[in-house]
């Protein structure tokens, strides 16, 4: 584990933090519905939050108002790539567009089609999950691509375990830069830390604004930093709150 004084970076006050939900803030699982925070980081976060005058955001590629039930609501809380926004205290509301049914209606063929693969709508961006079914990546993958080329806003990318057909908007990157444009974040040092390749776009966001990315975990990123895991991120960050 990487203790204090191995890292080459450092929070500031004067930092905005983007975090990533899952494989940053929380383990993976198997079953996605099942995650959590660890007891304790709930209010780790929110003095997180204070010491940045609020500018914290957990910026996650679930729908917000899943997103929402997992982490403090005296957060910042962007869900769906960055579509849909909740400030602190702010019940998620409104709705979000759909993904064309046509595109919806093709998925679901191919999710029935390959057993212990699922289909997960979540608004615009379409998850198919593969967690149960890791010999299926690659046909998966083909499959996918042809499935969404009537559609030429959207273009695919892939996880750990799901790919996400994902139309332009919902990119982590833009949301980050969207962030940065308006208060409590605007004039601050953006730091973004995430695991997985939809958080590469927000990584060179931040790194394009003046500020640094932490990659978790292993595998070829843009980032300037890494942390191992999980439980390294915790402990930045409690020595950030507690600093
Ligand atoms: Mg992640």
């Amino acid at each position: 584990m990487a203790g204090k004084t191995d890292r080459d970076f450092a929070l500031a006050s004067d930092d905005a933090l983007f975090l990533d939900f899952d494989g940053t803030l929380a383990g993976l699982q198997d079953d996605a519905s099942s995650v959590s925070l660890v007891s304790g980081m709930d209010a780790v976060l929110v003095a997180c939050a204070e010491r940045v005058g609020g500018a914290l955001a957990v910026l996650s590629g679930r729908d917000l108002s899943d997103l929402a039930k997992r982490v403090p609501a005296q957060l910042w809380r962007f869900g769906n790539h960055g579509l849909r926004r909740a400030a602190p205290n702010e019940h998620p509301s409104g709705t979000i567009t759909s993904a064309p049914k046509e595109l919806v209606a093709a998925l679901q063929i191919l999710a029935m089609r390959h057993p212990g693969v699922q289909l997960e709508p979540k608004g615009p961006v379409l998850a198919i999950h593969y967690r149960a079914a890791p010999a299926l990546e690659a046909e998966l993958g083909d499959a996918l691509r042809l499935a969404i080329m009537p559609f030429p806003d959207y273009s695919v990318q892939h996880g750990k375990m799901v790919y996400e057909a994902k139309p332009g908007a919902a990119n982590k990157g833009a949301c980050l830069i969207k962030a940065m444009s308006a208060s409590p974040f605007k004039g601050r040092r953006p730091v973004m830390i995430g695991d997985d390749t939809t958080d590469e776009d927000a990584f060179a966001a931040a790194q394009s604004l003046g500020g640094f990315a932490i990659k978790v975990g292993a595998g070829s990123t843009v980032a300037q930093h890494r942390l191992p895991s999980v439980t390294d991120v915790h402990e930045l960050l409690t020595e950030f709150a507690s600093a």
